[in-house]
């Protein structure tokens, strides 16, 4: 019996990474419903404990207090150790990052970050960079199919052994797999205005949690408080490094909107800075990043530079607003990768390895995927396998579900509206009881292959939406990203406290 593949969903830098770690004699099949996730997105860099003055205990406490102390700390030391020698093995491979004159890395400094440390590339193109460079280096034992989406995964006794995907004609596609590793990336796409690329819209966790997957904290989403917002279309993210090099956020009167909220100001971790924008513009502000104090603008940022030419916005007055950026919740891993479904791995930010608690600390997403498919490819060579049941290809069956799918539009006003910035119960409530029916029913419908791609997704978003949403509600307090208005404190009962949900153990209202 010839050797059954790995399969890999997604093409980001998570993906690509344990590409890297995989043994050449292992089949491995990468698999995308397009090639363009978040990871080419990446401006401000990665971060890595490489200053002079820095250390890892440093990162560390930093990570864990951007997090609200709701991080794990294994996994916090572990992210910030061994993220340090797997940003130099990258280095060590021929990755350039920018440089002095003299050759010293040259370190950014961003939000809730004590020093210096993120590593860049291109100014601000870090993740173009990255994902070039890992392309190159994809190997010959790779096949790869783009444009399949995921429709589900096939469970044989418990374990994980393939996965059905269909192409842009329709044709469903069974693969059989060894083991199968979800790099499926966030969810930003659920809300109507995000950083993220088209087409991330949470899929692997919906998937995952149809297969049995344990998902965590669910109610910690992060926004980026600068996302570039003109003429009411996002055009663009305003990297947390710009402040980082002397941008401040200011409103329509040029006053600073920062000042006496947080004693770190414009550098307040992101939550801070995103509610307090958000606060204002419901008051009727306009926001604005005045970065016309920042050096030589244009060669550190030449992608923001670019968009803010081709938009004709000033430097001075650069609009803005919160928008969903990243997931810190997910399918929950131990720190190899494994999650609740033998035979299933996630890596990247699909992923809740617990290293980014309730709040993420700029540019520990990059660093968490090349520590973490390092780890996952480890286990991918070790694990014993899932058993060797041949799997039955399949076929097309007419699908049936009363409950009517809410567009695209209604879906996300009503995301916005009721598991945005800032949640009470009462909100919350009305939400789950208004996506109730529609998300159980394509929960637990058995079979979506006869399902269209836009059903897929528009299923797949309200699975997770309705997820958030009752995590949300279930978590009395305020803690990081996830702020209650009825509870507006964190609170010592709820401090480490996981709400985990899964099919077996729900937390469903
Ligand atoms: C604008 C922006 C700037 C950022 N800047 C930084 C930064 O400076 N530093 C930092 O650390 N982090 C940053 N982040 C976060 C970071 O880029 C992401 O968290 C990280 O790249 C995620 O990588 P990933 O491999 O997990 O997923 P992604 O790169 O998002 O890839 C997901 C892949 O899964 C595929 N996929 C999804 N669903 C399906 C399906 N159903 N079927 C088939 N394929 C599927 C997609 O097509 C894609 O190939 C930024 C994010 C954004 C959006």
């Amino acid at each position: 019996m010839s050797k059954r593949p790995i399969v890999i969903i997604g093409t980001g830098i998570s993906a690509l990474a344990i590409i890297n770690f995989i043994s050449k004699e292992q089949p491995l099949i990468i698999i995308s419903k397009s090639d363009r996730g978040n990871s080419w997105l990446a401006q401000g860099g990665v971060a890595g404990a490489f200053g002079k003055r820095d250390s890892v205990s440093s990162h560390v406490k930093d990570t864990m207090n951007a997090g609200c102390h709701h991080g794990d700390i294994q996994a916090i030391t572990m992210l910030a150790e061994e993220g340090v020698s797997s940003i130099q093995s990258l280095i060590d491979e021929g990755m350039i990052f920018d440089c002095d004159n003299q050759g010293e890395l040259l370190l950014g400094r961003e939000g809730a970050h004590s020093s210096r440390r993120i590593l860049h590339a291109g100014g601000d193109q870090t993740g173009k960079k990255i994902m070039s460079f890992l392309t190159k280096r994809v190997s010959s034992n790779v096949t790869r199919r783009s444009d399949e989406t995921l429709i589900d995964v096939r469970i044989e006794n418990g374990a994980c052994t393939g996965v059905f995907t269909k192409d842009r004609d329709g044709r469903v596609k069974t693969y059989e797999a060894e083991a199968v590793v979800f790099a499926t990336g966030g969810c930003g796409g659920l809300f109507p205005y995000t950083s993220n690329s088209e087409g991330i819209t949470g899929d692997g966790f919906a998937v995952a949690y149809r297969a049995g997957a344990a998902l965590s904290d669910m109610e910690f989403l992060q926004f980026h408080p600068t996302m570039c917002v003109h003429e009411d279309q996002s055009v663009g993210l305003l990297s947390e490094a710009v402040r980082g090099e002397g941008a401040t956020v200011i409103n329509q009167d040029g006053d600073s909107v920062m000042d006496g909220v947080h004693p770190l100001g414009d550098l307040a971790p992101r939550d801070i800075v995103a509610r307090t924008i958000y606060e204002r513009m419901m008051q009727g502000e306009e926001l604005y990043l005045d970065a016309r104090n920042v050096q030589q603008f244009a060669e550190r940022f030449p992608s923001i530079e670019d968009m803010r030419r081709r938009e004709s916005l000033s430097l001075g007055m650069l609009p803005i607003r919160p928008a969903a950026h990243f997931m810190m919740g997910g399918v929950k891993t131990d720190l190899y990768g494994r999650t609740t479904v033998p035979g299933l791995y996630a890596v990247g930010e699909v992923a809740r390895t617990g290293v980014h608690g309730a709040n993420r600390l700029a540019s520990n997403s990059l660093l968490e995927a090349l520590v973490f498919a390092r780890r996952t490819a480890h286990a991918l060579m070790n694990d014993p396998k899932t058993s060797r049941v041949a799997i039955t290809p399949k076929t097309v069956h007419p699908t049936f579900c009363s409950e009517k799918l809410p567009t695209r539009s209604e879906l996300r006003e009503m995301v916005e509206k009721h598991i945005g910035i800032i949640r009470d119960r009462k909100s919350l409530r009305s939400f789950v009881d208004w996506l109730k029916p529609v998300a159980e029913a394509y929960i637990h419908l058995e079979d979506r292959s006869g399902l269209s791609l836009d059903q897929l997704e528009r299923s797949n978003m309200a699975i997770v939406s309705y997820l958030i949403a009752c995590s949300a509600y279930e978590r009395k307090e305020s803690r990081g990203a996830h702020y209650r208005s009825d509870f507006p404190k964190s609170s010592r009962s709820w401090e480490q406290v996981e709400i985990t949900q899964s099919m077996k153990q729900a937390a469903m209202l």
